[in-house]
């Protein structure tokens, strides 16, 4: 489990913290569960989203298990630089969908001494690094890698595999489109990939 960086807070140093995964890891559980602890800590908390993903809500995040929280929804990474004024805590949900300057913006926001927390899919359905969240990783001071739960033999997963057809690179509407596998069923699913 992840343990947040308590020490020395004289200093109020920001830092940016990556929580990636596959989809149906927890990232978004995990992402709500440490903006919870700092607000207990009555640290002042803003949520993010990019309004692209209205899966479930327009202003909530919304985690599979239903435990929510408000967010703002953005429509670029720059626009959240508009609410950062007094906060302690900046999370950022569905962040893959976000553009190339989410890594500047993350660094500016931790220079200002606030603690960033991104959540995201690391890799598209067919296996590639997904938008800026490999860029926001090498920037980041903390990278937690969640894992699901291969749906056909029970292993860890971090494979989102569609299961409909589409080359469409964002296709919401993931419970009935996607299952999380293994790499060894991963593979052996990919037509051709064996001959
Ligand atoms: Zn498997």
């Amino acid at each position: 489990m992840f343990l947040e960086n308590t020490a020395n807070l004289t200093k109020r140093l920001g830092w940016i913290e990556v929580i990636c995964g596959s989809m149906f890891s927890g990232k978004t559980e995990e992402l709500i569960r440490r903006l919870n602890r700092a607000r207990i800590a009555k640290q002042r908390v803003e949520i993010f989203k990019p309004e692209i993903d209205k899966r479930y809500d327009e202003i909530n995040v919304v985690s599979h298990n239903e435990n929510s929280i408000r967010s703002i929804p953005v429509q670029s990474s720059s626009q959240i630089l508009m609410f950062i004024e007094g906060c302690d805590v900046i999370g950022i949900d569905e962040a893959q969908f976000l553009d190339a300057d989410l890594p500047a913006v993350c660094n500016y926001i931790a220079n200002q001494g606030i603690r960033v927390i991104v959540a995201g899919l690391d890799m598209d359905f067919q296996g590639n690094p997904f938008g800026p969240i490999p860029a926001i990783m090498s920037a980041a001071e903390y990278v937690t890698k969640v894992h699901a739960i291969c749906m056909r033999c029970g292993d860890l997963a971090h494979y989102s595999h569609r299961t409909v057809q589409g080359d469409k690179l964002v296709m919401l509407g993931e419970k009935e489109s996607y299952e999380p596998l293994c790499r060894k069923c991963y593979l052996d699913q990919k037509v051709g990939w064996a001959d």
